[in-house]
This record gives C-alpha cells, sequence and structure tokens, in this order.
C-alpha cells in the first residue's frame, strides 16, 4: 500500500506565523510601536474576492501586522485604480500593496498591477518582479507559486535535474511557478489549454503542478508512480485541480486539498509584508 508523504500547508503556515509574530514585535521595538502595514485593494463585490481579502486581513492581524481594505466600485475605471494604487505608493506607512485579482472587465488589470512599486509588491504580480525573479534577481515572488516553492523546500523535495510539468500558464501561477523551477535546476514544461497529449507530458514527470483551474482536472492515471503532486487548484466541493483519490495511491508526495497551497499563498503574502518593511528599514 502506497503510503505518500502529505505536504501540510497548513502546518507549515502555522510555523512560519510563529516567527512572523517574533518578527513584528522585533521590527515594533525598534519603530516606536509602529508596525508593518498590508493594504489591500478590492474592486467590486464578487464574493470570493472579498473572501480573500478578509483571509489575507485576518492573517494579518495573526501576526500583530495592520491591514487596510481600499475598496472601489464594480464600476470603478482604470484611471481610478492607477489613482488609488498611486496614493498607497506614495504612502509611507503602507510596507505592501495587494491588488485582488480578478478585477472588473473593463480595466486593464496589467496596467494596475505595474503601477504597484516594486518594492511594495509583495504580491509578486509587477512585471518588473515577475522579469527579476526570472532572472534570479530579488523580488517578490507571485505569493502562490513561491508559497508552493517553500512548501517543498520544507520537504526537501529535491528539484535538480527532476522533470517538472506545470499545468497552466497564467502570469500569477504557471508562468512563475516554471521559472522558479527553472532557477532551481529542475528541466521544465509548461503545458497550457493548446498542448497536445497532455497525459503523456504528464506521465514522463517526476514533479506535476496543477493549476488549470478546472476540478479534477488532472487524472490518476496520467501521473507516473513516484512522482510529487502539487495541486494549486480550489474549487467548491473542496476539490483541486488534481483528481487526489486516484493521483494518491500513484504518487510520493502531494498537497491536500484543503490545507496544502492554499494557506501557503497566504502566508508568503504576509512573510513578504513583513520582508519589505524590513527591508525599508
Ligand atoms: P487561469 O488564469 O484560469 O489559468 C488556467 C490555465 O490553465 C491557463 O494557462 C490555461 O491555458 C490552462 N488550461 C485550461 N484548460 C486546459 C486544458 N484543457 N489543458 C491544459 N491546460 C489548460 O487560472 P489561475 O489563476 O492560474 O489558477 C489556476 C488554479 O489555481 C485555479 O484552480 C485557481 O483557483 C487556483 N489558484 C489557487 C490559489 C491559491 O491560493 N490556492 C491562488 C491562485 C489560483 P491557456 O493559457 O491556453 O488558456
Amino acid at each position: 500500500m502506497n503510503n505518500p508523504l502529505i505536504l501540510d500547508g497548513a502546518a507549515l503556515a502555522k510555523k512560519i506565523e510563529t516567527t512572523l509574530q517574533l518578527r513584528v514585535l522585533a521590527f515594533q521595538n525598534k519603530h516606536n510601536g509602529k508596525v508593518p502595514l498590508l493594504a489591500a485593494i478590492l474592486v467590486g463585490g464578487e464574493p470570493a474576492s472579498a473572501t480573500y481579502v478578509k483571509m489575507k486581513g485576518s492573517a494579518c492581524g495573526r501576526v500583530g501586522m495592520d491591514s487596510r481594505r481600499i475598496e472601489l466600485p464594480e464600476t470603478a475605471t482604470t484611471a481610478e485604480l492607477l489613482s488609488a494604487i498611486k496614493a498607497l505608493n506614495d504612502d509611507d506607512d503602507v510596507c505592501g500593496i495587494l491588488l485582488q485579482h480578478p478585477v472588473p472587465k473593463q480595466i486593464d488589470e496589467r496596467a494596475a498591477f505595474d503601477a504597484i512599486a516594486l518594492e511594495k509588491d509583495v504580491d509578486g504580480v509587477t512585471c518588473l518582479g515577475f522579469g527579476r525573479m526570472a532572472m534570479g534577481e530579488h523580488a517578490y515572488g507571485s505569493a502562490t507559486p513561491a508559497g508552493i516553492m517553500t512548501l517543498l523546500d520544507y520537504y526537501r523535495i529535491d528539484l535538480a535535474g527532476k522533470r517538472a510539468v506545470v499545468v497552466g500558464r497564467s502570469p500569477i501561477l504557471g508562468k512563475p511557478m516554471a521559472h522558479m523551477l527553472l532557477n532551481r535546476h529542475a528541466t521544465v514544461t509548461i503545458c497550457h489549454s493548446r498542448t497536445n497529449d497532455l497525459p503523456s507530458i504528464i506521465g514522463e514527470a517526476d514533479i506535476v503542478v496543477g493549476a488549470v483551474g478546472k476540478p479534477k482536472f488532472i487524472r490518476g492515471e496520467w501521473i507516473k508512480e513516484g512522482a510529487v503532486v502539487v495541486d494549486a487548484g480550489y474549487h467548491s466541493g473542496k476539490v483541486g485541480d488534481v483528481d487526489l483519490e486516484t493521483a494518491i495511491p500513484r504518487c510520493s508526495a502531494y498537497t491536500p486539498v484543503p490545507g496544502g497551497v492554499g494557506p501557503m499563498t497566504i502566508v508568503t503574502l504576509i512573510s513578504q509584508t513583513m520582508e519589505a518593511a524590513e527591508r525599508r528599514g
């Protein structure tokens, strides 16, 4: 009977939060009681986005950091959003800025992301940050893939020389994930909706990252015996992008849904806000 390792993101996130509490206290002592502040912008009333922003604000509270929520209406324009971002860039109290994705269709999301000052881009969404990360320079990584890397490292999953397949090429997940794995010397293939013969490509992977946005899309029988399975998806019914029921008997390690990638995303955002505050001195 296969007994794969559970890559427990919920437990690791809790551990990291404990160390963050101490870092916040040290920061507070050094800065006359001031604590790092994360500003989160929510455009429109999409309930899932509102929930994510709330969860991120609660995580700030748990470690002793401040959070500020900026709400713009569903009808907001790109210009209005850019001006809200500029105000946060110029606000010395704000250490990190999060623009909750997705924004309403009429807004140029790319322009808005790129308006975030690099030193406050703690969610890793700017082109500049992405380029720097891809070139191996300092930048805050996109929170979900950066959280996945922390989880893989914590469980000492070997990456160098391994075949990694990332299914999905979105700017916030698939693309940065692939570069992070490449920077760590994995041999990386990126798949997407026009990839031919996905099952056979996945079948060659030592590490599979599911970032497709379709429930249980990646079938267990596609996965090579002993592969490491990272499931970034989260859908109603508490299922991810991988059909974990059929994948678990074949893999050597996997991220559970829930309790795998999700908590790591949030704690990475908070850690990167902490780092941004510390770097500012
Ligand atoms: P996305 O922007 O919708 O991107 C989905 C990607 O999957 C696209 O690149 C798309 O290819 C590819 N794809 C779609 N159908 C495919 C198919 N039949 N075969 C192969 N590839 C296919 O989604 P995302 O924002 O990256 O999110 C992906 C998943 O991660 C979602 O389940 C989301 O809920 C989850 N997520 C979780 C967290 C977290 O904190 N846990 C954070 C972000 C996202 P094309 O580029 O060709 O269209």
